[in-house]
């Protein structure tokens, strides 16, 4: 009887299987295509995804649940390897979300949400109307907002700015750098060269601000 090699999983990796020759011989992968399940005390919420390449995890605001994104050919077992592999990263990461702004917002109640747009609104007309006359720029209306995604907009046809209300919960700096990035567009529409210039001229310090809102 001649020894075969054992086959080694990729170092750090879960083990693989090939889901589409498996299921061109009619065999079929375990477990449902999402779901609930906790590993090493952590809430996991996991997908099956086809077209996903590889085990993804992510740490998820603001609650700090785990979210998995399987490729057909991972087995839960490996799943569940990989996320007690990856214990003090989720750990890590979980504690980086506690009292972030970020999750100050997902978690705000009716009232606080009301007092961030009460700060914004009593601020951002004074910012405009200190850097509006130095930058040279007509600002038509300004409106305050509650919004995911965004920090501010603003439309060069009308000057009209809108402002997201979250940032009542970052340092002032940050709302300053906003309202001077969507005076800027009244000048620029890109984030090129030239904006950069402007923003340099204006508030030389907005990569900090930036920086701050990107954390
Ligand atoms: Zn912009």
């Amino acid at each position: 009887m001649s020894a075969r090699p054992t086959p080694k999983p990729f170092a750090g990796q879960p083990r693989l299987f090939d889901y589409d020759a498996l299921s061109a011989h009619g065999m079929h992968v375990e477990g449902p295509d999402e779901g609930l399940r906790f590993v090493a005390g952590f809430e996991v919420r996991f997908t099956r995804k086809r077209g996903v390449r590889t085990l993804r995890i992510r740490v998820v605001p603001p609650d700090g649940h785990v979210e998995a994104t399987l490729p057909w050919h991972v087995r839960f077992a490996d799943m569940e390897d990989f996320i007690r592999s990856k214990a003090s990263w989720i750990e890590e990461q979980q504690r980086a979300l506690q009292g972030s702004p970020q999750v100050l917002a997902e978690l705000a109640g009716e009232d606080e949400k009301k007092m961030w747009r009460q700060v914004v609104a009593a601020t951002v007309p004074v910012l405009v109307e200190r850097y509006a006359p130095l930058m040279g720029v007509q600002v038509g209306k300004l409106a305050y907002r509650n919004m995911k995604s965004r920090w501010g907009s603003c439309q060069p046809s009308t000057g009209r700015i809108c402002i997201n209300t979250r940032l009542a919960l970052y340092p002032p700096e940050c709302l300053e750098y906003v309202v001077v990035h969507e005076l800027a567009h009244l000048l620029e529409p890109g984030h090129g060269p030239r904006f950069k210039a402007i923003m340099d001229t204006f508030l030389p310090d907005w990569r900090h601000a930036r920086d701050l809102l990107k954390a």
